[in-house]
């Protein structure tokens, strides 16, 4: 029985962890979640799965919880109880669904208390992924993608040796407003944006996906996860997510994992490995009913934020630090309709330009660099 954390249990990817562990009751069990501000949903889960640990947002939503539950369950609040529910002693693995570079110092966390981590929590790869990756291989503990892409290159790897890779291909599906050109894209509204067409997920990562700003962190992410160069990584638009990413081999041979668009895959293969599970109601891929795959070269131009991303990657650093705290406080203006859907690049690239980079940053510089930042694009906003 794998005993499993889970930080961001009420979100998209949160949910989706509980649903794999509701399906395979003799394989996992939950002994501590976390979540931010959704009691309703979270005290269910919380009466559901009966973790000993439980963490939330804020102290008065833990005093109110320690009222409803049982004396055994502690609750905590904040970052601290982030990381007590992350690196609490009896669990096996984290799955870190959190949103946000808030997910950093929990993963370090669990990685210290030994516990292999699957990672869901881009954010935190983009921002630290020299310290995170450095602290994996120093507890030797594993760092298990959930993010569809890397799982799916995670999968086409099985161990092989990484010097017969010859590059890494994330697919894209280019988001709610792939058919659009940037003059369109001025004036589009939150709910269009909101609306992906092939994914179903958190509002961030959706909006993410519009810019394409999540396909670059994605890049940043598989620099870390994969150790490889960023002249090794493409990215290429293909509208179906059928197939989740592709590895080209020294030989020219090319793996490609493929299926239907749907999170529990990748979340449960992260849980389960080495093993597979059976997944409980889903869907088969019938390529014939697909019929046929398009792929297109992502113009960079108008994706900016994926270039972006590759800049602020291939400088290093502090940078993508930057590009992820900018981004992160963008796309929440966006949300609350404080700033266009074009500002969200135009801020990313402000706060970039005007950041001088530390080279070999410490925790300590990024847990700064990422404050000051946040604090730099909301004097931008007012
Ligand atoms: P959601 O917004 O749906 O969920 C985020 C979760 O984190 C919620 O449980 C939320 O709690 C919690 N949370 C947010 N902020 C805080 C905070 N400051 N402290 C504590 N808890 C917090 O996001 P997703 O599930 O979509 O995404 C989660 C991560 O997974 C992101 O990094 C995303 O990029 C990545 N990812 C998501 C995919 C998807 O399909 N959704 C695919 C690939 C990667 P509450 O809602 O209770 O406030
Ligand atoms: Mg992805």
């Amino acid at each position: 029985m794998k005993k499993i954390s889970l930080l961001g249990s009420t979100g998209s990817i949160g949910t989706q962890t509980l649903d794999v562990i509701r399906a395979h009751q003799n394989e996992f069990q939950l002994v501590s979640l976390s979540f931010g501000r959704n009691m309703e949903l979270g005290l269910q889960q919380v009466h559901e799965f009966k973790p000993e640990v439980v963490s939330v947002l804020t102290k008065d939503m833990a005093d109110k919880l320690k009222v409803e539950l049982p004396a055994n369950i502690k609750v905590y609040y904040g970052e601290e109880g982030l990381i007590e529910a992350a690196a609490f002693e009896k669990s096996d693995m984290l799955i870190n669904a959190v949103m946000g570079s808030v997910g950093l110092k929990p993963t370090l966390a669990a990685i210290e208390a030994g516990k292999d981590i699957g990672i869901a929590n881009k954010e935190t790869l983009v921002t630290a992924g020299h310290i995170v990756t450095e602290e994996a291989n120093k507890y030797g503990v594993k760092l298990i993608p959930v993010d569809s892409e890397h799982s799916a290159i995670y999968q086409c790897l099985h161990g092989d040796v990484e010097k017969e890779v010859r590059r890494l291909i994330l697919t894209a599906s280019g988001g709610s407003f792939r058919d659009k050109s940037l003059a369109e894209l001025e004036g589009v509204t939150v709910k269009e944006a909101l609306n992906h067409p092939n994914w179903n997920m958190g509002a961030k990562i959706t909006i993410d996906s519009a810019t394409m700003m999540n396909k670059g962190l994605e890049v940043i992410e598989a620099r870390w996860l994969f150790d490889m160069d960023y002249e090794q990584i493409d990215v290429i638009l293909h509208k179906e997510s059928i197939i989740h990413s592709m590895v080209e081999y020294i030989d020219g041979s090319v793996l490609a994992h493929l299926g239907t668009p749907d999170m529990r895959v990748p979340i449960q293969y992260a849980m389960s490995y080495p093993k597979r599970l059976d997944l409980h109601g889903g869907e088969k891929l019938n390529l014939w009913e697909v019929g046929t795959l398009h792929f297109e070269d992502p113009d960079l131009e108008r994706f900016r934020c994926l270039k972006l991303a590759f800049e602020a990657g291939k400088v290093g650093g502090t940078a993508p630090t930057v590009l992820n705290a900018a981004n992160e406080v963008a796309v929440d203006a966006f949300l609350n309709g404080k700033i266009p859907f074009l500002g969200i690049d135009h801020f990313v690239e402000k706060a970039l330009s005007s950041h001088s980079i530390i080279k070999a940053p410490s925790l300590n510089d990024i847990v700064m660099v990422d404050i000051e930042t946040r604090r730099k694009v909301q004097t931008y906003l007012n």
